[in-house]
């Protein structure tokens, strides 16, 4: 069973923020900055490719309550959404899971990513060849 199947079914520890009958919210145990947080479907879902999208429907409508929840709790103004799906976007536990940081002045996280070279050619074999691959 994995770590978020076990936080579920309360046989480890976890620092709840918010419960409902399909998700589950809780503080990151390793905290990129004050108050990260992980919402999860309580059903074991590996990534974004095979969740349901009911759940789906659902997951984000905790999202913005927690959202809301981290606000008031933390007096915030600023919030990044994060989801890694598969090893090589960087996700190391299996059960899918949306990340909340908090974000304040000066702390330091930096997510700029440098874009690669593109041209409208290029945009337009993409988008021909993702929508020929349906
Ligand atoms: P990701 O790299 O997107 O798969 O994120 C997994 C996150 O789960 C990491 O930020 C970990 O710190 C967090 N994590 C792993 N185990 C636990 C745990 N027992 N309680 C809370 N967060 C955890
Ligand atoms: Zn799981």
């Amino acid at each position: 069973m994995c770590v978020f199947c076990k936080i579920i079914n309360n046989e480890i520890p976890c620092y709840k923020v918010y419960e409902d009958d399909q998700v589950i919210a809780f503080l990151d145990i390793s905290q990129v900055t004050h108050g990260h947080t992980l919402v999860i479907p309580k059903k074991h879902y590996e990534n974004i490719f095979v969740l349901d999208e009911a759940i789906a429907g659902e997951l984000y409508k905790a999202v913005v309550k927690v959202s809301n929840i981290l606000k008031k709790g933390l007096n915030l103004t600023d919030l990044n959404i994060i989801n890694n799906n598969g090893p090589v976007a960087g996700q190391t536990v299996n059960h899918y899971h949306i990340h909340l940081v908090p974000r304040y002045p000066d702390d330091g996280v930096s997510f700029f990513i440098p874009p690669i070279e593109v041209n409208h050619d290029k945009l337009a074999n993409l988008l021909e060849q993702i929508l020929n691959n349906q």
